[in-house]
Order: structure tokens, then sequence, then C-alpha cells
């Protein structure tokens, strides 16, 4: 089903090692707003640098892939130290396929990470790869997003992965 997602957690900081090694994950395409931080927040939310080092640690190759532009990802990516992909036009596959070039790994180890249903988890699956959804940090006030926010109800997971469950 193309609106579902592999498997849901409620933040990034609960993905582990153990839980990609068990999906056979050794790349993350993350997407940056409402996922790594609040949108368009220069700062990564609290706990984030600490899960990518744990992530970089394991050997997991990371991405950024954003919808947003350039100004607002490359500080970002940078501060990070994480390579991205600007622009990307999610749910299209282009920028995964960009990201996925430059980290030489086939589609079956990548995972897509975030929280929209219709750009990220759309096209992780348009693209064949699998997803893991978060749920967003903070509810979005534009009448646009609010109705995306609608739309996605029915495709929301019912299941999060707990600690014991990974
Ligand atoms: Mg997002």
């Amino acid at each position: 089903m193309l609106f579902r997602s592999t498997k849901a957690v409620r933040s990034v900081c609960r993905i582990t090692p153990m839980m990609l090694q068990s999906m056979g994950i050794r790349g993350l395409l993350l997407d940056i707003d409402n996922t790594l931080t609040t949108h368009d927040n220069p700062e990564p939310a609290q706990g984030v640098e600490a899960w990518l080092a744990s992530m970089k640690a394991a050997g997991i190759q990371m991405r950024l892939v954003s919808n947003n532009h350039p100004p607002r990802v490359e500080p970002f990516a940078e501060r990070l130290g994480v390579p991205c992909i600007c622009d990307s036009q999610k749910p299209l596959s282009a920028g995964f396929a960009r990201a996925m070039e430059s980290m030489q790994l086939p589609k079956e180890q990548l995972c897509v990470v975030g929280d929209q249903i219709f750009t990220d988890i759309l096209g992780a699956n348009w693209f064949g790869v699998k997803s893991i959804y978060v749920p967003p940090m903070e509810l979005e006030t534009t009448a646009f997003f609010k109705f995306k926010r609608f739309m996605e109800k029915p495709f929301l997971p019912k299941h999060y992965e707990t600690e014991e469950s990974k």
C-alpha cells in the first residue's frame, strides 16, 4: 500500500542500530522539517545529535533529503555533518536516487525516515525502499498543511515500535 510505512516510531531517537540491522538497513534518507527538528529551526531537536552520532558509530550512512531550499537545508546539514539533497521534490524519486548514488548502497539497504505520508512515505514506496514514519514534532498552522494533515489521518500508523519490540 503506497501510503503505509514499513515501521513507525514516536521519534527518530527511537530508531536503533539493532532495529535497522533486523530490517537489513545500512543507509537512512532523513527528512529534516518536523523529523529532526521543528520547521525551519536551525537547531536539531534535543537528542538528535547524539542519535546521529550513534548511527554513525554503527556504520549507518545518512543523507538529509529535504523538499526545503538550500538556505534552510545546507547550514543545517553542515551543522550535523550529514550530506544533503535540497529541493528534492518528494514524493518524486530524483532526490532519493541522487542520495542513493552517493551512498553506493542497493535499494534494499535504504530506508526513508519522515513525518509526512504524502511526501516521505509515498516517496519511499514509489522509489521502492523501506520507510519509518515519525509523527510531526509540531503541527503546522497553514491551511495547506492543515488540509494535508487531515488527509493523512486514515493512513497514520496504528502501531508504533516500542523499546521492547525493537
Ligand atoms: Mg517533514
